[in-house]
């Protein structure tokens, strides 16, 4: 089942414009949506998880019209939201046992069946009889997996699933997700770039409510091979560099700025060379596209 987003637009009462005109389709599979905070990320998944309307545009998925028709997309729609609310005092077991029933599978033995069946998956059987107001992080994020799988999901959309966990938690999420995503599609959104380049075969960047990329990952780092330089610098030297190469990333090493600049040429001046990463091409795409039309044209 493809869904296929066309023309999706968006504008909050306070003017902010979340969503400029997006387009996507996207199949089976692992599909990475990247941005930084504030980009739409939640808008796009709550519009397509049929909580919210959007001003303009279509969405389908399969022969279901996501905007008209959102009780046939809900039977077939596993959402884990970014902010799953609080987290009551409650077994995961009775939880689920609700929230089952709510997706219409009303036969009890049926419904301990596929619970158990998901608490083993997402790792959490033993700890069923625990509250979930008491789980760390990671075990939220898997429970919150669970929850999603009811009722077995064409659809899984999946907002910011990592942030706040630790890299053990991280893994072990990444490796459920990835077990998912051979037979369904999965949306993941994120701002952690590691997110996408372990788990998605497709990808698509946002900022500021636009698309700016839609493709592979791999095709993206192939567009900068060859281009991407880097040096330390003294932070003193910062403006002056700043003012000089086109950087795309600093970050701190050992307290001192490591620079990614963008440049066709060998810069010299103690710039080396580097393997271009799925890092650089968010950074080229969302910091610096005004330059980068310039340097590369
Ligand atoms: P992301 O998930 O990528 O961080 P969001 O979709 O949450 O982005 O937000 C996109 C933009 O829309 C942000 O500028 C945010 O402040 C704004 N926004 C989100 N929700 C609302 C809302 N309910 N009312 C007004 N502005 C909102
Ligand atoms: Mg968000």
């Amino acid at each position: 089942m493809d869904l296929s987003i066309k023309n999706l637009s968006k504008t909050y009462a306070n003017g902010v414009q979340a969503l400029n005109n997006v387009s996507l389709d996207i199949s089976k599979g692992m599909f990475g949506l990247l941005g930084p905070n504030g980009a739409g990320k939640s808008t796009l998944m709550r519009t397509i998880a049929t909580l919210q309307e959007p001003d303009q545009g279509s969405i389908k998925l399969g022969d279901i019209d996501v905007l008209q028709q959102k009780h046939e997309v809900r039977s077939v729609l596993g959402y884990l939201p970014q902010e799953f609310g609080v987290y009551p005092k409650v077994k995961p077991t009775d939880l689920l046992h609700h929230m089952a029933v709510l997706k219409g599978i009303t036969n009890k033995g049926e419904r301990k069946e596929l619970i158990d069946g998901l608490l083993h998956r997402v790792n959490l059987y033993d700890f069923r009889k625990k509250a979930v107001s008491g789980y760390s992080g990671g075990m939220k994020q898997r429970f919150g997996i669970a929850q999603a799988l009811l009722g077995n999901p064409q659809l899984i959309i999946v907002d910011e699933p990592t942030a706040g966990l630790d890299p053990g938690e991280r893994n072990r999420f990444y490796n459920l997700l990835s077990e998912i995503g051979e037979h369904v599609v999965v949306i993941l959104s994120t701002h952690i770039v590691q997110d996408v380049r372990q788990l998605c075969s497709k990808m698509a960047i946002i900022n500021k409510g636009e698309l700016i990329y839609d493709g592979k990952p791999d095709e993206a780092i192939d567009e900068l091979r060859g281009i991407v330089w880097e040096k330390v610098i003294d932070k003193s030297e910062m403006a002056r560099h700043e003012a000089e190469y086109n950087i795309i990333s600093s970050r701190l090493i050992s307290g001192r700025p490591l620079i990614h600049i963008i440049s066709p040429d060998n810069p010299h001046k103690g710039f080396t060379k580097v393997e271009a990463d799925l890092e650089d091409v968010f950074f080229t795409k969302v910091m610096g596209t005004e330059q980068l039309v310039s340097v590369l044209s």
